[in-house]
């Protein structure tokens, strides 16, 4: 009993949520606004901050990695203008979070993870959830997945000290590339690259952001 007023009181403030810091923000993507209903935030953050899966924030997770701000993770994914038929590739699965949203709109998702422990957890908690249309692999996302490319979109939800040009080769034409790019003192800005037909990029900035960084081979 007491498990079932606890899950209804999640079920509210997730509501919340959506309704004081999602929408008020101006997010008015239906199908963003219906998976952040959707996906139990609180599922994916660790026990101790299970009172604050429904606040305004990022939130620790293993590894000394985050759980994105709920707002943010909204603001990507309508960023990356998805349909239900895409097929999406991330880069910094984490708490797997942001890929369940992605699982909730679109038909595939990939999602890459280079720390091994937040790989197997990511994908054990995804697979406990139901999600069957999401694919998690270790490695460093850098290289992308040439495997399942081209894909529709691609968000990278670590920041990158550089765009990865291998990454830009596996999006569509029309392809949208959301990333944390340029660090200033404190921040990073949230942009969003459109791929267009003749290969260039089209670069629209949507926000400051604070991300922690991608790892890895984009450093060297
Ligand atoms: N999308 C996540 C946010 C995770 S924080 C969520 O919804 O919770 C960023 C994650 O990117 C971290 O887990 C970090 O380990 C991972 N990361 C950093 N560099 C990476 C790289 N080169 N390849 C894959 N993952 C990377």
């Amino acid at each position: 009993m007491p498990e079932t007023v606890l899950s209804l009181d999640f079920d509210f403030a997730r509501h919340e949520m959506v309704e004081d810091q999602i929408k008020r923000r101006g997010i008015h993507d239906r199908a963003v606004l219906s998976a952040l209903l959707q996906v139990p935030r609180h599922l994916f953050v660790e026990p101790e901050f299970l009172h604050l899966a429904y606040t305004d924030s990022a939130l620790p997770i293993k590894e000394n990695q985050t759980i994105s701000q709920p707002y943010i993770v909204a603001l990507m994914t309508q960023s990356a203008r998805l349909n239900a038929n895409d097929r999406v590739l991330e880069i910094g699965t984490g708490s797997a979070y942001q890929a369940a949203v992605l699982a909730e709109i679109v038909k595939e998702v990939y999602s890459i993870e280079i720390i091994e422990a937040l790989a197997h957890s990511a994908e054990d908690k995804l697979k406990n959830l139901g999600y069957k249309n999401v694919t998690v692999r270790h490695g460093d996302g850098y290289r992308g997945w040439p495997k399942k490319s081209p894909f529709d979109a691609i968000l990278i939800t670590a920041a990158a000290p550089k765009i990865p040009q291998l990454l830009i080769d596996q999006l569509k034409v029309g392809g949208r590339m959301v990333l944390p790019l340029r660090q200033t003192k404190s921040s990073q800005d949230l942009i969003v690259l459109t791929k267009l037909e003749n290969g260039n990029l089209k670069e629209q900035f949507i926000t400051a952001v604070v991300f922690v960084p991608m790892t890895g081979e984009v450093r060297r």
